[in-house]
């Protein structure tokens, strides 16, 4: 039975699980299967999933169409759904992105989700990546603005630190923080978590499998194709660095088999979910089949001493981690 929460200090009831449209969009992932995306979009609502995180730049709009399609051609009771997606980035005529959370941009940029999504309101509105050229003061009020008109239900921001929050949130409300977090990116826990659980800020979590390393299904001969990441950008698909990540997810599916009978994915999965504090797991899938993981995901916890045990197997087989920071986008100063 899907677990859910609420966004602090709203009415939306969420899903603990988000479906993440990243791939789905195509850009940076190889491309995209509109008819696959669709048809997964549609099974993860049947399933319980009531939460899509999308963005503009995932596909340059593409993914937010697929998404504004998959919930109004079925007819999908809107308030059934809780859209989730960004502003704050701009893209070059070559299709080079670049940070840009101008009053301007972000005006711009809400019209046109809400007509690319179908949909009068969005339910969570981010900033994408901090914008180090425009005062975070502009990039609140015209937030805020946007909230006290309607048009969005709660105010998030993502890949901020806390100082940027804590000006950010001078000028808007704040309800929602998105961060990388997963087994294998864990730096989100020194500073940020803990500042988000002392102020009760629902904290989503992005890449839970780590791009789909900890799916299980990734192995030394897989290939990657086109403008996917993970052919060259992502340093855990190279070299030494994907031998010791390949390993110790070998080393964690087979505790997970052990353990609970369960696949290294559920145990991501899993072991996000409990993490401390109101917090949210984007699952990134763009074929139906990749729910498959859901079924058996709630009937089991991780205890204490296989969690120990799992952070044993990271710390012995990762000898050199590598964080996210390749997806970092440049500012408009930088393209
Ligand atoms: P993820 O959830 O760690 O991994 C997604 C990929 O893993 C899928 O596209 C799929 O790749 C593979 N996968 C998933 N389930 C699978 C299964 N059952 N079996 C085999 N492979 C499976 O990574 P993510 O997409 O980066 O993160 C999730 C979401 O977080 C994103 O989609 C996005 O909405 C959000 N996000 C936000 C930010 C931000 O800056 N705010 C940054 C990154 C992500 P293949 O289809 O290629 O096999």
């Amino acid at each position: 039975m899907m677990e859910k929460t609420s966004i602090t200090n709203t009415n939306i009831e969420t899903s603990r699980i988000g479906l993440g449209t990243w791939a789905i969009g195509g850009t940076q992932w190889g491309g995209t299967d509109e008819d696959q995306a669709v048809k997964t979009i549609e099974a993860a609502l049947d399933k319980g999933i009531n939460l899509i995180d999308t963005a503009p730049g995932y596909g340059y709009g593409k993914a937010e169409e697929i998404v504004g399609k998959a919930i109004n051609q079925n007819h999908h009771n809107r308030g059934d759904v809780v859209i989730s997606t960004k502003a704050g980035m701009n893209w070059t005529d070559e299709g080079d992105f670049f940070r840009d959370s101008t009053k301007a941009r972000i005006h711009q940029e809400v019209e046109d989700s809400l007509k690319r999504l179908g949909t009068d309101y969005i339910d969570l509105y981010h900033i994408h990546w901090p914008d180090p050229l425009t005062p975070i003061y502009e990039t609140a009020e015209a937030l805020n603005y946007l909230y006290r008109q309607g048009k969005i239900k709660a105010i998030g921001v993502s890949n901020y630190t806390t100082e940027q929050i804590d000006v950010f949130q001078e000028a808007a409300p704040l309800h929602t923080i998105q961060v990388p977090h997963n087994l294998f990116e864990r730096d989100s826990e020194k500073d940020i978590l803990p500042y988000a659980h002392a102020r009760n800020i629902t904290a989503l979590y992005y890449s839970s499998l780590t791009r789909g390393m900890l799916s299980g299904k990734i192995h030394q001969e897989s290939e990657f194709t086109g403008d996917d990441i993970r052919k060259s950008a992502d340093p855990k698909f190279q070299g030494p660095y994907f031998q010791e990540y390949l390993q110790a997810v070998e080393e964690l599916d087979d505790l997970a088999q052990d353990r609970f009978g369960k696949s290294v994915a559920q145990l991501a999965l899993k072991w996000n979910l409990q993490q401390p504090g109101n917090n949210i797991a984007l699952w990134g899938m763009r074929h139906p089949e990749q729910l498959q993981p859901l079924n058996g995901l709630w009937d089991f916890e991780i205890d204490s001493d296989s969690m120990k045990d799992i952070d044993e197997i990271l710390m012995r087989v990762i000898k050199k981690p590598v964080g996210p920071e390749f997806m970092a986008p440049p500012d408009r100063q930088n393209i």
